[in-house]
């Protein structure tokens, strides 16, 4: 079933659901009609496609259709926008969620949805239920028969599946997961800058930009991959994934495309082991040196 290419069309799905960015509200419209979100995007704007944006930022004529077609006022789409900005993560890269949300959705009878706060590029934790963020193989909307199959086998195991570690390693989560949120205030929410962090803004993001990247040969750069990770934290930080080439110029984009919320997590654990003073060794993220 494919919907006509005009602005009068009407999706038949339904409209938001909480927090959720309207590129899952399209992909979700996409699998409905077994197309792609930028088809179906482009088919509901037509000749107007040039100037309407993205679902994240669309002008205001686009956001009209947008509710148009989905059976709401464009004025209750508007929470579900996006900033512009360096605070989110591209698009490709919407991969982290939450299985509580999911879990709340499916018992709601409602479709999945991705959130607009699982989108930070210092998210880590649902904001809601306070569980650390995985990673998902399925982009915002686009693989609802994969997101139920999780939510499936999340429930046979029961919350064990998402349980925070406990002891010492719960904590040094805890601890990694709340560095993530004040880097996210500091520099996206005008928070000042603590003054006991010994390092100062600019040299912090070179830090952080430059763990992301392998290991140059004979530098003194920390990269990710040399982070040790006790095996109760393996579900949740990951640091053997696909690493920035170490020979490009670093780029805040290149943190903005890192998808697994675990990379980042091990990227802001290594940057706070070189921001915070005074940490007890166990918070030491490094392998220890060769004798
Ligand atoms: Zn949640």
């Amino acid at each position: 079933m494919k919907p006509s290419v005009a602005t009068g069309t009407r999706w038949f799905v339904p409209g938001p659901g909480p927090d959720e960015t309207l590129w899952s509200v399209v992909g979700r419209a996409a699998a409905f009609y077994d197309t792609h979100a930028n088809a179906l995007w482009a088919g509901l704007h037509g000749e107007e496609l040039d100037t309407s944006g993205t679902p994240d930022h669309p002008s205001a004529a686009a956001l009209q259709r947008v509710g148009r077609a989905l059976g709401v006022s464009a004025a209750s789409l508007r929470d579900h926008l996006l900033d512009t900005g360096p605070r989110w993560l591209n698009r490709e890269a919407r991969r982290a969620f939450c299985p509580a949300c999911w879990m709340e959705d499916h018992a709601a009878g409602r479709p999945f949805g991705y959130r607009r706060t699982w989108a930070r590029v210092f998210a880590t934790r649902c904001t809601m239920h306070n569980q650390p963020l995985q990673y998902a193989h399925a982009l915002e909307g686009a693989d609802t028969d994969w997101v139920t199959a999780l939510v499936l086998s999340h429930q046979s195991e029961g919350r064990a599946a998402t349980r925070r570690p406990s002891g010492s390693d719960g904590e040094l989560l805890d601890w990694i997961d709340g560095l993530a949120r004040a880097l996210d205030d500091v520099y996206f929410n005008a928070s000042p800058w603590p003054s006991i962090w010994l390092l100062d803004r600019f040299t912090a993001e070179q830090r952080l930009l430059e763990s992301c990247r392998g290991q140059p040969v004979g530098s003194d750069a920390l990269s990710i991959d040399r982070v040790m990770v006790p095996p109760t934290l393996r579900r949740f930080v990951h640091t053997r994934c696909a690493l920035v080439a170490a020979m490009k110029t670093p780029r805040w984009d290149d943190l903005q495309s890192l998808a697994d919320p675990g990379a980042r997590r091990a990227a802001i654990w290594l940057l706070g082991w070189q921001l915070l003073p005074d940490l007890p060794e166990r918070y030491c993220p490094l392998w220890p040196p060769d004798p």
